[in-house]
């Protein structure tokens, strides 16, 4: 059994419909990327799993239909959630932040052990644990968006365009973490990417989105060495 399957699945936005009936699956510990041009539906797909989009078709985490359930439960549930533009709090400081994410969760105890794992994996966020989040440089704020969304202990976290507008050197190392949060905690990551050469290198499966409906899927390497794919998302 899968860790999330997506059937049929369908978004819109009033009369835009965004999904047109998507499948998808994924396993435990793995990465998957979702590649697609502007617009395409990557966003949507990403909120519809998150249940922060009105959607109809099939859903299951772990086994369990999440179609119907509210963004707290599905949380709760075990799904992280790092949406485009990362969705920090500017006004308040970084620790409430973290705090923030883990609102979904009864045990407080554990909530804090999760705050220190977060702050080993982002140093710098430790350092900046009073200040606030609106201060902090795009790069920060990335680490804090993942940080905050560790703090529910996710087994699938859910990420859009985590490197969107960072430097390079920023870029490799919230990849680098990444990679940890899958090995450390056996987490399986969903992952939309600008950058499709660096989303493919990473993961191990990937799907094609076009206009709302999945038009490849397979392993990531393979879709990599594809002429098409190459041309269109690869520049070469
Ligand atoms: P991008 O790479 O530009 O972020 P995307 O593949 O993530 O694109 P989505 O943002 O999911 O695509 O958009 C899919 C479709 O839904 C587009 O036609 C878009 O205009 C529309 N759409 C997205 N968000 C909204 C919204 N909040 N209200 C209305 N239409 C929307």
């Amino acid at each position: 059994m899968s860790l999330l399957e997506v059937s049929r699945l369908k978004a819109s936005y009033g009369e835009i419909q965004a999904l047109h009936g998507v499948d998808l699956a994924l396993d435990e510990s793995s990465v998957t990327t979702v590649l697609g041009a502007n617009g395409a539906g990557k966003t949507t797909l990403l909120r519809a799993i998150c249940g922060t989009v009105s959607r109809t078709g099939e859903i299951s985490f772990a086994g369990e239909r999440i179609d119907a359930a509210p963004t707290a439960s599905i949380i709760r549930r075990g799904i992280g959630h790092v949406p485009e533009g990362r969705g920090t709090f500017v006004k308040l400081s970084v620790e409430d932040n973290l705090k923030l994410g883990a609102y979904a969760r009864r045990d407080r105890g554990a909530a804090a052990e999760d705050m220190e794992r977060v702050y080993g994996y982002f140093p710098v966020l430790a350092e900046r644990r009073r200040q606030q989040a609106g201060t902090l440089s795009g790069g920060e704020q990335q680490m804090l968006a993942i940080g905050r969304a560790l703090m529910s202990r996710p087994r699938l976290l859910v990420l859009d365009e985590p490197s969107f507008g960072l430097a390079p050197k920023i870029v490799s190392m919230i990849f680098e973490i990444m990679a940890r949060i899958r090995d450390e905690r056996q987490a399986a990551l969903l992952l939309v990417e600008q950058n499709a050469a660096l989303a493919l290198d990473f993961a191990d499966h990937a799907y094609l989105l076009e206009t709302g409906r999945m038009i490849r899927a397979g392993r990531a390497a393979d879709l990599r060495e594809d002429a098409a794919i190459r041309r269109a998302y690869l520049g070469y």
